[in-house]
């Protein structure tokens, strides 16, 4: 990912610092120093450069590069983050996959750091990470309970429920009520629902 050309800029202006020689619109990479942290580079990002003096400008939209690109990488999960949060919440690897709805290894490869979980993914877990009741939610894939089918498969109420309640709508055409609509496929005579 390299940062598009600006469409403003002062390329062929005389240079402001020494006004010696005519800035030069370049791309450079760019280092980010914070104290106690890594140096970040940042690639691709066009300056106006004085070759006479060696002072660069940077364009507003290379600044504004610099600090979304730096704020992307900071949205980003480490894989010891990814330990901390599974450790919080109480279970392993494996199931940390299947309670978030992924592949069998997939969270054991972000905390081994072979892959990385997507931004978008990085945002749903740290929601996740926050709310330990909607974590909770996910793992008892609370949204089930309002549907009719496991509704009736999870309950004891469902084993005395009937096909009619289950149903409706397929109850009233088998008994030949269309509701007053033609039915291309009535579905008519459909007497026997087998759910084995
Ligand atoms: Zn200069």
């Amino acid at each position: 990912m390299t940062q598009q050309k600006p469409q403003e800029n002062m390329h062929g202006e005389t240079c402001p610092f020494c006004n010696k020689a005519k800035l030069v619109l370049q791309q450079i990479e760019y280092v980010y120093e914070e104290p106690d942290s890594p140096k970040v580079s940042v690639p691709g990002v066009w300056v106006e450069h004085c070759t006479s003096c060696g002072e660069s400008i940077f364009p507003a939209a290379s600044s504004k590069y610099i600090e979304d690109f730096l704020a992307e990488l900071d949205d980003q999960l480490s894989p010891r983050e990814l330990i901390r949060i599974r450790e919080d919440v109480g279970v392993d690897q494996g199931e940390m996959s299947e309670i978030l709805g992924l592949g069998d290894k997939t969270y054991h490869r972000w905390e081994k750091g072979t892959q990385f979980p997507s931004r978008s993914m990085g945002f749903y877990i740290r929601i996740l990470a926050n709310h330990p009741e909607t974590f909770q939610w996910l793992r008892d894939r609370c949204w089930r309970k309002s549907n009719r089918l496991a509704n009736f498969f999870g309950s004891q109420e469902g084993a005395g429920s009937d096909f009619n309640t289950m149903f409706p709508d397929l109850a009233r055409r088998s008994a030949g009520d269309t509701g007053g609509k033609t039915l291309k496929n009535p579905a008519r005579g459909l007497m026997h629902v087998s759910f084995a």
